[in-house]
Formats: C-alpha cells, sequence, structure tokens
C-alpha cells in the first residue's frame, strides 16, 4: 500500500479482503485462533513463525490499524494499545530501566508529565524536563551517561508550542539516543516526524485518529532507523531469556523495537486494546485526511474572528501570524497545525466561566480534537486545585478557554462564539 499517496493511505492501508472477502474490514472478536498442529503452536510461541495465537499479543482487526497508522506515518511497524498513556508507557519500558534517564518537553500532555515527573521515578527511571524551545547547547547539557531516550510532542497539548524537531534529533543521536515524537495534535496528515529525524513515534488515537470521541486508544510506531546496537541498548542487543535467548536486533532487524514491544511488554504488561476498538478506530482514520483539513480551515477562521474581538485579550494559534510558534508550524507543518486554539477572554475566571456557560453549540466536554466543537476551562476544571497565581506560572492564566474546534459550518461556530460573548 506505501505506494499510494497519503489520503489513500488513510481509506484502504492495511487492509486488502481477497476475492469473495467483506470489504469493509472485520471485527475479529476472538481472544483466540485455532489451529491443527501442535508443532506450529509451539513455533508461534518461540517467534520462529507469524500468526496470530492470542489477542493479547495480536488480533487481525488491530493488525489492520496498526498496518495503516504505519503507512501514514512511514514506519515499518507499529503497536495498538488500550490507550495514548499505555503507548507512552511502553515506548520508554521498552528501552528504559531502574537507572536509566531520559529527557522530555516540559510542556507535554499533562498524563505524561505525570507519568515520567512521578510515575516512572518510582520505577528508577528519572526524567529531566526542558523547554520547547530550549537552545542546541542547552539541550547538550541535559545528557548523562545513562539518558536513553528524548520525548518530545510535536505540537504540544494544550500550550501549542512547536520543538525544533530536527534539532532535538540531531542532538538525540549525536548521544545515541533516540527521539520519540507524540504526535497526536498534528496528526501525520500534517507533520510526519520520521522526515524530520524521529525514530519512534507514539500517538493517543482517542483524538483526530478516531475523530469521534467513540474509543480510547494508543499506538507506537517505528521509524526502523535507529542502530540499537550501539551498546546502549542490552535489552534489544543482547539474549532475552524470556524467548530461549532470543536477541532483537539479530532475528527482527529494522523491526527489533517494535517486536520487542509487542513480544515482551504486551506480553508481560497486557494493555491490550479490544477488536471492536480497533474497528472504530479503522472507521476513523477512513476520513482523517478530510477531517483534519477542515478542522484546521475552521480553526484558522475562528482565530482570525477572535482575534479582531475587543472582549479577547489574546488568542493562541500557531498557524497565525504573529505566533510565537509560527515558524516552527511553517517548518513542520505547513498544511496546517490542529482544530485546537485557546485564548484569554476579558475579565479573567468569572468571565471566561461566563462565556463558556453561555455557550450553546459548543458543549463542555475534557475531550478535545474530535468532530464537535468542543470547549473547557481549565482554571475551573483540569486545573482547579490550583491558585490563580499557580495558575499564571503554569502558563494557564485563569481567563484561558481551551476550544477545539470542530468540522460543523464555521459560520455557526463563529456566531455562537458571538452571542455568548454578547452575554458577558
Ligand atoms: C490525550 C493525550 C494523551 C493520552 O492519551 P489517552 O488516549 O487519553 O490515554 C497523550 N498525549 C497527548 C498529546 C494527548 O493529547
Amino acid at each position: 500500500m506505501s505506494q499510494y499517496k497519503i489520503n489513500t493511505n488513510c481509506v484502504q492501508a492495511g487492509y486488502n479482503p481477497e476475492n469473495g472477502q467483506p470489504r469493509v474490514t472485520p471485527i475479529v472478536q476472538s481472544t483466540t485462533y485455532r489451529y491443527t498442529s501442535g508443532e506450529e503452536v509451539g513455533k508461534l510461541f518461540d517467534l520462529e513463525k507469524d500468526g496470530f495465537f492470542y489477542t493479547r499479543l495480536g488480533n487481525p482487526t488491530s493488525d489492520v490499524v496498526e498496518k495503516r497508522i504505519a503507512a501514514l506515518e512511514g514506519g515499518v511497524g507499529a503497536l495498538f494499545t488500550s490507550s495514548g498513556q499505555a503507548a507512552s508507557t511502553l515506548s520508554i519500558l521498552n528501552i528504559c530501566q531502574a537507572g536509566d534517564h531520559i529527557i522530555a518537553g516540559n510542556a507535554i500532555y499533562g498524563g505524561t508529565f505525570n507519568l515520567f515527573g512521578v510515575t516512572l521515578p518510582k520505577l528508577g527511571i528519572e526524567t529531566t524536563f526542558v523547554a520547547t524551545d530550549i537552545e542546541e547547547a542547552e539541550l547538550e547539557a541535559q545528557f548523562k551517561e545513562n539518558t536513553k531516550a528524548v520525548f518530545i510532542e510535536s505540537l504540544t497539548n494544550p500550550a501549542l508550542e512547536i520543538p525544533d524537531i530536527e534539532m532535538f534529533a540531531k542532538v538525540a543521536h549525536a548521544h545515541g539516543v533516540p527521539l520519540i515524537v507524540d504526535n497526536t495534535f498534528a496528526t501525520p496528515i500534517n507533520c510526519r516526524p520520521f522526515e524530520f529525524g524521529a525514530d519512534i513515534v507514539v500517538h493517543s488515537t482517542s483524538k483526530y485518529l478516531d475523530g469521534h470521541a467513540v474509543a480510547l486508544g494508543g499506538i507506537i510506531v517505528d521509524s526502523g532507523n535507529f542502530d540499537w546496537n550501539n551498546g546502549k541498548y542490552p535489552g534489544l542487543s543482547t539474549p532475552d531469556p524470556s524467548y530461549h535467548g532470543i536477541v532483537y536486533t539479530d532475528t527482527f532487524g529494522p523491526a527489533a523495537y517494535i517486536t520487542k514491544a509487542r513480544v515482551q511488554l504486551m506480553r508481560d504488561l497486557g494493555v491490550t486494546p479490544g477488536p471492536n476498538n480497533a474497528f472504530l478506530l479503522s472507521i476513523g482514520l477512513e476520513t482523517l485526511h478530510l477531517r483534519v483539513e477542515r478542522h484546521c480551515e475552521n480553526a484558522t477562521k475562528v482565530a482570525e474572528y477572535l482575534s479582531h474581538h475587543d472582549k479577547i485579550e489574546w488568542v493562541n494559534y500557531p498557524s497565525m501570524k504573529g505566533n510565537k510558534y509560527y515558524p516552527m508550524a511553517q517548518k513542520y507543518m505547513p498544511n496546517g497545525t490542529c482544530g485546537v486554539i485557546s485564548f484569554g477572554v476579558k475579565g479573567g475566571r468569572e468571565a471566561a466561566m461566563n462565556f463558556m456557560d453561555h455557550l450553546k453549540l459548543a458543549a463542555i466536554v475534557v475531550h478535545v480534537a474530535d468532530a464537535k466543537t468542543g470547549v473547557l476551562h481549565p482554571a475551573s476544571t483540569t486545573h482547579r486545585q490550583l491558585t490563580d497565581e499557580q495558575l499564571k506560572e503554569a502558563g494557564i492564566g485563569p481567563e484561558l478557554i481551551r476550544f477545539s474546534v470542530g468540522i460543523e459550518d464555521v459560520k455557526d461556530i463563529i456566531a455562537d462564539i458571538e452571542q455568548a460573548l454578547e452575554q458577558i
């Protein structure tokens, strides 16, 4: 399928029905698979043969979305997980253990920030957080002997900052470590991190890839480009006792990382998605290219409108000229960034909440990045335990509204904002 363009891959990659087979990806709602020879099953367990044998390790419906998203990102393989959090967790545990260190962007998704800042340290993995716009020399200085990975978001949730992916990749590679990029907000339609040197991509598929807020999921995609034989990754380049001494880099070559994530970590940790969720994701992916284009078109118009409104203090949308990250957006996602924007309502917390309560079309939801327009006031919800002072430090002022622009008619979205602003 990779000979086709990305729009075609959204619709068809990963599933090629043969004569008389279902046109639509079947939901294989089965935990297990029948075999007629015990010897063959033994070979499956020893990884000597390819095939499904237990859904925790692989399922034909999940296989379709894994192949499709690998094609969209340009990778050699992918692993579908039960959530985005599971994908981020496995992406690190696959190459780090107690005593190791990672470097991560400080504006990454709150769940990932907690994972790296609180939970992984309990397992002995330490994180140094760095600013999205860190200078090359300063980034260099953060590396230690035991640094094993660099993790950034191509477009951060919710601050919408864009790191210099090429610079991060260059510095990571100079230290013999891979760059992992969470590409959830940009999606492979707007940004393909492998083209800028990233080695591993992760996603929360719960956002635009699914697109309809129907199923949690995550995915890890392997570029196949990183050399794991540099002495830093014995888990990949020395025998695994749990598979009769298999050496992943010898046996699986460029797919060593993604194979280990599946056969070792998914086997042992079991963060497996259900086949029905894979099916829902496959349907969502079929329109990804159309939806993302419309999300960006609508968000650009909403951002423009807000930037001229006298009740709005500021607007943050990196596709808009004058934004701090506009140059990075032009370099890494010139066709668009995402449908999420944030803005400040004049009058602070009270005005922001008042505005939100008067919206009719835009619903108050914690979720972002799906077809329906949604709005959230972080100061009174996700970040409500913080004081105004602490909110300012976190870059989330009490006046901040996070607005996830959907794919409805943009005139209706703007009219809804207008009537709500009139009432405050
Ligand atoms: C939502 C999100 C996650 C976590 O994904 P879940 O599917 O909710 O577990 C990770 N990264 C980013 C950028 C997200 O927006």
